[in-house]
């Protein structure tokens, strides 16, 4: 018999109605004999909500009362879809994290999965009793507290927990049909892809893409398990396919480029007149690593008079402000003439492992754009992408003409 974990997202379970249509889904599925462990987030904005009062109680709260009051959202709901499945005649339990238990460290917030205990679920498949567990949570075992897995990390419960009692496969079931050549609201012509490569739709989660948390892909690809996203509002009698993320090798007909991505979570911070001279990058770089701020694309100019250059790159958004203050303060030690910033900027990139095999991808990008009279700030390149950063007026434009430049465009 096969196992099957089954996720759904806060908008597939945003009321009662919602919920029973989940249940419908879930009962087509052990109808079909396979063993089920569905996967739920909390209500749509419950999150948000919460996260809310607690800034509210406190600016500095303490982040272990933080994951006991965002983990609840999920309890929930997980508590609600156990209720209206056995309202329809199936066995079923809700798990809450440490029930399971999954066990994560400590890293409060934004906890990373250490192991999945299936054992207890998997004896219980055995009297055809459905799982119904609390995604985002976790517990850290030598503290006995709750903790959550970061914004979105119910996908990747539903990813652990598949690799956890070995599941032939894990269905993300969203909002949405699959996984999109780019996003349908920027360009109406935008593709649902059959299938994504796990590289692939890591660099897009990375890059912008919100269909999955970034984190769960990453398990996914370590532990092999198959994934796939498609939608929970497909009426339960008539699922459709969605979009298969797997293998490279599974790809049987492969585009050099399979997707763009965009991310407004950028700023662009501009350091002129830098001394050119060794230690110079590290004098800027260490006291923002230390920080913990994340630097993405840097580009550095090397003047004419080859004494002095500049420096741009950029930091996330929300770390703006702060990454500004650490420089400024070491203004004397890094000794540059003139800190410049731009936070109205967006971060464009093509995704494809086509790329590996073609070249002169990113200059055909260069040139379209170009012509369209758009302005490039930085560039960034890797193996399966590159990324250019732009002013954020011009994203739609930029996006849509990559999108077609490089052939996803929707025959209409
Ligand atoms: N409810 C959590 C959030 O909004 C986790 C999730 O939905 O995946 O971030
Ligand atoms: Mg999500």
């Amino acid at each position: 018999m096969s196992r099957l974990v089954m996720k759904f997202g806060g908008t597939s379970v945003a009321n009662i109605e919602r919920i029973r249509n989940v249940a419908r889904h879930v009962k087509r599925e052990t109808d079909a004999g396979h063993d089920v462990a569905v996967v739920v987030s909390a209500m749509s904005g419950k999150t948000d909500e919460l996260v809310g009062w607690v800034r509210e109680a406190a600016p500095l709260y303490d982040a272990s009362e933080y994951d006991a009051i965002v983990a609840s959202g999920e309890l929930v709901t997980a508590g609600l879809l156990a209720i209206v499945l056995k309202d329809m005649g199936l066995k079923a339990r809700s798990w809450q994290g440490w029930q399971i238990p999954l066990h994560t460290d400590d890293a409060h917030g934004a906890a990373r999965i250490v192991g999945v205990d299936g054992s207890k679920i998997i004896a219980r498949f055995a009297d055809r009793e459905i799982a119904v567990v609390a995604g985002f949570q976790g517990l850290h075992a030598a503290s006995g507290r709750v903790t959550t897995l970061g914004r979105g990390g119910s996908d990747t419960s539903a990813v652990a927990l598949a690799a956890a009692i070995n599941a032939d496969r894990c269905d993300i079931y969203t909002d949405v049909d699959g996984v999109y050549t780019t996003d349908p609201r920027v360009v109406p012509r935008a593709r649902r892809l059959e299938r994504v490569a796990f590289e692939e739709m890591l660099e897009m989660a990375s890059l912008g893409a919100k269909v999955l948390q970034v984190r769960s892909v990453e398990v996914a690809m370590v532990h092999k398990v198959k994934l796939i996203v498609r939608s929970s509002f497909d009426d339960p009698a008539d699922p459709k396919l969605g979009t298969l993320i797997c293998d490279e090798e599974d790809i049987v007909e492969s585009q050099v480029v399979t997707g763009i991505a965009f991310s407004k979570d950028e700023a662009q911070i501009t350091l002129r007149r830098v001394a050119d001279k060794p230690g110079v990058a590290a004098a800027i770089f260490m006291p923002l690593a230390e920080a913990n701020i994340n630097v993405d694309m840097i580009i550095q100019v090397v003047s004419d008079d080859t004494t002095t250059t500049d420096i741009t790159f950029t930091v996330p958004a929300a770390e703006y402000a702060r990454a500004k203050a650490i420089l400024e303060e070491r203004r004397g030690q890094i000794n540059y003439a003139l800190l410049q910033g731009a936070q109205d900027v967006v971060k464009v990139s093509a995704i494809g492992i086509g790329m590996r095999s073609h070249s002169g991808v990113a200059a055909r990008a260069f040139k379209a754009l170009a012509e369209k009279g758009v302005n490039i700030r930085a560039i960034t390149t890797s193996e399966i992408k590159f990324s250019v950063l732009i002013d954020a007026a011009y994203t739609e434009l930029a996006v849509r003409t990559l999108h077609s430049l490089y052939g996803l465009d929707a025959a209409i």
